[in-house]
């Protein structure tokens, strides 16, 4: 039996407890408990200095504060990590790299770092042994300058080494490859087979091919190898994605995507599965682009994957002698490089990207090609007026020291590369002469004339790492601090400079600047946990300094054994 006191005490117990709930809501309005919790660190936000740690909920940075401010955030579920001193900065963000190239690149013979061609030869032998049968065997990352004799290869390493096996080895660039014989055979390259447009097949003194192809002539032989099926893609992915976490990425601007890769993409996205955040500009091929402009941009909800633009490819690259000048090359009279694209071509796919919504990022490495892609752009300022275009050039290594101002003012964003400039700087002097290095790597300059940068890596071509980019940016020395002093000191930029071009500049060059970029309150959790701090420490430790963890939209999808 229930008294009426009984009755009463429930109705009050309920009215409280509905009070309590109520409360509840209301904190949990202003005071969203938090999925996970950084405290104890060094937070680097211009906004809040001083910040040691941060709360975050729902992939999105709630609060930046002291400890004291945000344990408030911490409910019954929350993760909280103390970063015992450990530094915060806003999420690596490589503006400009292949992730699926990093994919194959690793599941490929790993030719970076040979010092010899007999040394490239014995890596291939050994995969040939490992792998055996007659498929094909790839690899990459070789480069004659590193060579004691600087020459291009010939094919008769492999053939000794590997017999009737097919073969295709680039170079670090990916501009020049090497062939064996049975892979000319089956592409059908003999002496007869005429240089196709924007390539080279290069002979020997009797007009044989021998094994070397740049640009479109690797092209020849690529077009002929079996594609993979979608298990080896996902593997390649897969490995691209953990090798990018390990080295404080949490996302990428992934310069030529088909759309075939843009669905798989998506369809790892909308299961949840995309944990590395991906902004793709699509291939200028034919099917791709009229694929992508029939769509439109495409935006996930959680922003994980967007594809709004396009890459477009002017010139080769100065090591193959592919990149385009205005002048001849200082060690190949009469040969100026190479345009990859056809002209008309290059200015129609701009406009129709343009139309369609899309930025455009155009690959030019010499000042030719630049100085092309800066006409183009200004052309379409004029013709369509487009309210935010955001052009890019990708690269943007050798300009002329006239358009150099051109950059900020047609709203040009240089997507650049610093440690493209150490790897290259050795020998760039032999391709341009002295009189044409003040404008070639020239950040700083373009920086000054208030022109906006982003930073990557263009990796598989160089490595992934981060830490070498801002140490390349703030030395222009190798890492052991040759040449002192630093090759074109006056490029020199400062640490902050360096750390704001790899994070908030990517983000504004994917025009995510509001939600991406800096650590503030409502930005996506992408952040980078670091055992030192970039913006302060001497140039030489980013060299030693190691991640320690890397968050993507809030979780925490890498943290150092
Ligand atoms: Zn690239």
């Amino acid at each position: 039996m229930t008294s009426a006191k009984d009755n009463a005490m429930r109705r009050l117990l309920t009215i409280l407890i509905s009070l309590l709930v109520l409360a509840g809501c209301q904190s949990a309005s202003d005071q969203p408990e938090a999925t996970l919790i950084l405290m104890g660190g060094h937070v680097i936000t211009t906004e809040r200095p001083g910040a040691t740690a941060l709360a975050i909920s729902e992939g999105r940075i709630v609060a930046v504060g002291d400890d004291a401010t945000i344990n408030n955030f911490q409910g019954p579920d929350t993760k909280v990590v103390n970063l015992e001193g450990a530094v915060v900065v806003p999420g690596f963000n490589d503006s400009h790299c292949h992730l699926y190239g990093l994919g194959k690149a690793l599941s490929e013979i790993d030719l970076n770092g040979t010092g010899s061609p007999q040394e490239v030869v014995s890596r291939i032998a050994k995969a040939h042994l490992e792998q055996p049968g007659d498929s094909w065997l790839q690899g990459r990352g070789w480069d004659q300058n590193d060579w004691e004799v600087q020459e291009y290869p010939n094919k008769k390493l492999l053939d000794d080494a590997v017999g009737d096996r097919p073969v295709l080895v680039r170079r670090v660039d990916g501009h020049a490859a090497l062939a064996s014989s049975k892979a000319l055979e089956l592409a059908g390259i003999t002496a007869d087979t005429p240089d196709p447009d924007g390539g080279q097949i290069i002979r020997d003194a009797d007009g044989q091919p021998t094994g070397v192809l740049i640009d479109n002539g690797v092209g020849l032989v690529r077009a002929i190898i079996p594609s993979v099926g979608s298990d080896e893609m996902a593997r390649r992915v897969n490995l691209a994605v953990e090798h990018c976490h390990r080295f404080g990425i949490t996302g990428v601007h992934e310069a030529g995507v088909s759309w075939g890769r843009v669905q798989y993409y998506k369809s790892l996205a909308d299961a949840g599965k995309l944990n590395l955040r991906i902004y793709a500009l699509l291939n200028d091929v034919p099917e791709t682009l009229d694929a992508g402009f029939a769509h439109g941009p495409l935006h996930t909800s959680d922003d994980i994957l967007t594809v709004r633009a396009v890459k477009l490819y002017v010139d080769g690259a100065l090591g193959s002698r592919g990149a385009r000048l205005l002048e001849d090359y200082c060690d190949h009279s009469g040969h100026r490089g190479l345009f990859v694209t056809d002209l008309d071509h290059l200015r129609s796919a701009a406009r129709r990207a343009t139309e369609a919504g899309f930025q455009v990022g155009a690959h030019a490495i010499g000042d030719e090609a630049n100085r092309f892609m800066l006409d183009v752009y200004e052309e379409l300022n004029n013709s369509l007026k487009p309210a935010d275009a955001r052009w890019r050039i990708e690269h943007s290594q050798i300009l002329s020291p006239a358009d150099i101002p051109r950059f900020a003012e047609l709203g040009v964003i240089a997507a650049m590369q610093p440690v493209h400039c150490t790897s290259d700087m050795d020998w760039a002097a032999d391709r341009l002469c002295e009189d044409r290095l003040p404008g070639a790597y020239a950040g700083n300059t373009l920086l000054k004339t208030g022109a906006h940068l982003c930073f990557g890596t263009d990796f598989p071509v160089e490595r992934v790492d981060p830490l070498a980019g801002l140490y390349a940016a703030r030395t222009r020395t190798h890492a052991d601090g040759t040449p002192i002093g630093g090759w074109q000191a006056q490029e020199i930029i400062t640490g902050e400079q360096a750390l704001e071009l790899y994070t908030a500049g990517s983000a504004y060059a994917a025009f995510m600047e509001n939600q991406l970029g800096i650590i503030e309150k409502g930005y996506y959790a992408d952040l980078t946990v670091l055992n030192g701090n970039p913006v302060t420490c001497e140039p030489a430790e980013l060299l030693e300094m190691k991640v320690e963890m890397t968050i993507v939209a809030g979780e925490i999808v890498y943290q150092a054994p």
